[in-house]
């Protein structure tokens, strides 16, 4: 069955169009203009995906994407119109699988719907990458990877979150975590995902596994 999605959006031609598009891609668009009866309706039947608009009368986007995380892990892709309050979002742990700024194109958005969809549905194949969080090791292919604390600490936070699109700064803490003498700024962490991504490169070639995602950071997505 062709999975539901979701589009909680209080403008009626926005959420037209992202319907119609949802519609050609084969999902079932169901469409919510406020946040409480979206979260009445994902209570009685939840969708495959939520698109959740950030400023919606009543119950903003924030709160509904709270409300949900207490007892659902469905995936939601949060939208919002100003590329500043994504930051103030991941800095809020806000719970969204990803983020996306108005005005945004509706073929990224079904990008981003099938990418996530992939990931999460149940017949997909078995992730390459396993944590052991005991040995703070990663493998890929039963292979472990040689990391230092730092890169540990980063892809570790990856791994346990595909998807999920994390800024500099909380890359920091996390590689912080795993190497408290680590002198670190935004720069160093661009340096430890090249390293990263060059010994996830050699374990497995042509699959690229950690995303830059202009002006707000990385997202692991293999
Ligand atoms: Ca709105």
């Amino acid at each position: 069955m062709n999975p539901r999605i979701a589009i909680v959006e209080d403008e009626p031609e926005l959420a037209a169009l992202v319907a119609d598009y949802a519609r050609a891609n084969d999902y079932i668009p169901e469409l919510f203009h406020d946040g409480a009866a979206a979260l009445a309706a994902f209570k009685a039947s939840m969708p495959g995906l939520v698109v959740l608009d950030l400023m919606l009368p009543g119950l903003d986007g924030l709160s509904l994407c709270r409300e949900l995380r207490a007892f659902s892990q469905v995936p939601v892709i949060m939208v919002t119109a100003r590329v500043e309050e994504i930051d103030r979002l991941l800095g809020l742990d806000a719970g969204a699988d990803d983020y996306l700024c108005k005005p945004f194109s509706p073929r990224e958005l079904m990008a981003r719907i099938r990418a996530i969809l992939r990931r999460t549905r149940p017949d997909a194949p078995a992730p390459a990458f396993s944590l052991d969080e005991g040995a703070r090791r990663i493998a890929v292919h039963g292979k472990p990877l040689e990391l230092t604390p730092s890169e540990y600490g980063i892809l570790a936070a990856l791994v346990r979150r595909p998807g999920q699109v994390f800024s500099r700064n909380q890359l920091l803490d996390l590689a912080r975590a795993g190497n408290p003498n680590l002198d670190a700024n935004d720069r160093a962490i661009d340096s430890h995902v090249k390293n990263l991504r060059r010994k996830l490169d050699a374990a497995l070639p042509g699959v690229e596994a950690i995303h830059s995602i202009y002006g707000l950071g990385y997202r692991f997505d293999p």
